[in-house]
């Protein structure tokens, strides 16, 4: 049986600017200090905006608390004419571990389709990223093809494009249950990671999908996020607007000690 650490990130969307970033970071660190909670037990990612990246790092790594980071999106390409993108060397270069794909504020705001998702994907690998690639239903979808349909459909389309033992992350976020207060139920949000746990096994490998943490993401606070995490298929979350707050982060991420076995 694979050990898939749970992974609790934050997606600060467009929010914090880089000295805002260094204080979230420092009191988030001592919340967690002051409850004694082991951070061994969880891994905890940030995801800063892309002027913040340089400060989260410095902060973490000089007071060397253990976080990962990683930034919101990344080009496609891998450098030359292309204004206003980042590569993913550049972000590999300032330490980011991770880089969310395909959120879907970026497939609306920047219409953003599977192929570009997946070009980015690939552009992540290749630089050493571990893409947290975001797939999920409208309400529309969820009437129409049920909830999983569209999401197995978005993965699918990515993981064909990746050689079958890419290290990534997949988060399941339904679109209605972003930002709306609206979580999904623990039971939808297993049979979906279920269902693509299973995509995993069928386009890379059984071993691939056993050992790839997916997360569900979607209006998760503290009050909530044990429930996520007591199911089987369900390896961490995604975390918007509860990630801005240093001392709600800290409960979400200090989950294990409300899961009972
Ligand atoms: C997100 O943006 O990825 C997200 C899940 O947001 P929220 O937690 O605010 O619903």
């Amino acid at each position: 049986m694979v050990d898939r650490r749970p992974l609790i990130a934050g997606n600060w969307k467009m929010n914090f600017d880089h000295l805002r970033a260094i204080a979230f970071v420092q009191k988030f660190a001592w919340t967690l200090k002051d409850a004694k909670f082991p951070t061994t037990e969880v891994e905890v990612a940030l995801f800063p905006p892309f002027t913040d990246i340089r400060s989260v790092q410095t902060t973490i790594e000089s007071d060397g608390l253990g976080f990962a980071f990683g930034a919101q999106d990344l080009s496609p390409f891998e450098s030359g004419a292309h204004t206003g993108d980042i590569s993913g060397e550049m972000l590999a270069k300032l330490g980011c571990r991770y880089v969310i794909i395909g959120h879907s504020e970026r497939r609306q705001d920047h219409h953003e389709d599977d192929a570009i998702v997946s070009a980015k994907t690939v552009a992540a690998i290749a630089s050493g990223l571990i893409p947290v690639i975001c797939v999920g239903e409208t309400s529309d979808d969820l009437e129409k093809f049920g909830a999983s349909a569209v999401p197995v459909g978005q993965l699918r389309e990515v993981l064909t494009a990746l050689k079958p033992d890419a290290e990534i992350v997949v988060a399941y976020e339904p679109v209605w249950a972003i930002g709306s207060g609206q979580a999904a139920t623990p039971k939808q949000a297993q049979d979906v990671c279920a269902a693509l746990r299973a995509v995993i096994a069928e386009e890379m490998s059984p071993e691939a999908a056993e050992a790839t943490r997916v997360l569900y993401g979607g209006s998760v606070k503290s009050s909530n996020i044990a429930s996520f995490l007591r199911e089987k298929d369900v390896d961490g979350a995604l975390v918007g607007g509860a990630s801005l707050d240093a001392e709600e982060f800290a409960k979400i991420v200090q989950f294990p000690r409300h899961v009972i076995a």
